[in-house]
C-alpha cells in the first residue's frame, strides 16, 4: 500500500487527466478534486468523474463554488461570444475572454487545505505554459510564488513540512503532454476539453484548437468526436 497522498485538480481535460496518471505512476495515493464552479456546461465535469471511475479513484470531492456571482469571464457568462477560431500564433500573446478571475489561485487554495486537512504531501495541478491560452495563473512564476505563499500561511509549512506543488506538465509542448499520457495509458477518449458544452467538441474554441494540434503533432489520432469542420 502506498502512504504517501496528493491532492489533484482533476478538470476532465487532458492535462489534468494526463497529470493523474503521472501521480499514480509515482505511487501517490491520489485524491482528486473537481470544481463545479459555474462554468458554460457541466460536460468537463462528466469527464473527470469517469476519469476518476476509470482510476478506480476511493475520493473524488466534487465542489460547488459560485465564481458566477463575482466572476467576468466568457467561461461564466453564456450570454457571451466565445472566441473561435483565433490565430494559433496569438493564443499566448494575449489573455483571452475566456480569462476566469483568479481562478487557479482559487482552486489551489482549496486543494491545499484538503491536503493539509489529510496530512497529504503534495498538490498536482496540470497547468502548462506552453501550448496555453496566455492565462497568467498557468505560469512558473506563479506557482513558485504559491509555493511560496503556501509555506508562510500554512500550519505544516511554518512546522517545517510544507506541502509542495506539482506541476509537471508546465515546460511540455501538448504533444509532448499528449505523448506522455500514451506512455502512462491515459484514456483520452473520457476527456474534454471544449469550452462549449455540446455531444461533440467545436474543433474552433482556443482549448479545442490546442488539442488538435497537439494531436496532429504527437502524431496520435484524437478519439474524442468533433463537429465536420
Ligand atoms: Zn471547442
Amino acid at each position: 500500500m502506498t502512504s504517501k497522498k496528493a491532492v489533484i485538480l482533476l478538470s476532465g481535460g487532458l492535462d489534468s487527466a494526463t497529470t493523474l496518471a503521472y501521480a499514480i505512476s509515482k505511487d501517490y495515493s491520489v485524491y482528486a478534486l473537481t470544481f463545479n464552479y459555474g462554468q458554460r456546461h457541466a460536460r468537463e465535469v462528466v469527464a473527470a468523474r469517469e476519469l476518476a471511475a476509470h482510476y478506480k479513484i476511493e475520493t473524488h470531492k466534487l465542489l460547488n463554488l459560485d465564481l458566477q456571482a463575482i466572476g467576468r469571464s466568457a467561461l461564466l457568462d453564456h450570454t457571451k461570444e466565445l472566441p473561435m477560431n483565433r490565430p494559433l500564433d496569438k493564443l499566448s500573446n494575449e489573455i483571452p475572454e475566456t480569462y476566469v478571475p483568479a481562478r487557479n489561485i482559487i482552486m489551489l487554495s482549496y486543494g491545499l487545505s484538503w491536503a493539509e486537512s489529510i496530512d497529504a504531501e503534495s498538490v498536482f495541478i496540470g497547468v502548462n505554459s506552453i501550448d496555453y491560452s496566455g492565462y497568467p495563473d498557468c505560469r512558473p512564476e506563479f506557482l513558485s510564488t504559491f509555493q511560496h505563499a503556501a509555506e508562510l500561511g500554512t500550519k505544516t509549512g511554518v512546522e517545517g513540512k510544507p506541502i509542495k506543488l506539482e506541476f509537471p506538465l508546465i515546460n511540455l509542448t501538448k504533444a509532448e503532454i499528449i505523448k506522455l499520457g500514451v506512455e502512462l495509458g491515459v484514456p483520452f477518449g473520457l476527456t474534454w476539453s471544449c469550452y462549449r458544452g455540446s455531444a461533440k467538441a467545436c474543433g474552433k474554441c482556443d482549448s479545442c484548437q490546442l488539442r488538435l494540434k497537439g494531436f496532429e503533432e504527437a502524431g496520435i489520432d484524437d478519439e474524442i468526436d468533433y463537429d465536420e469542420m
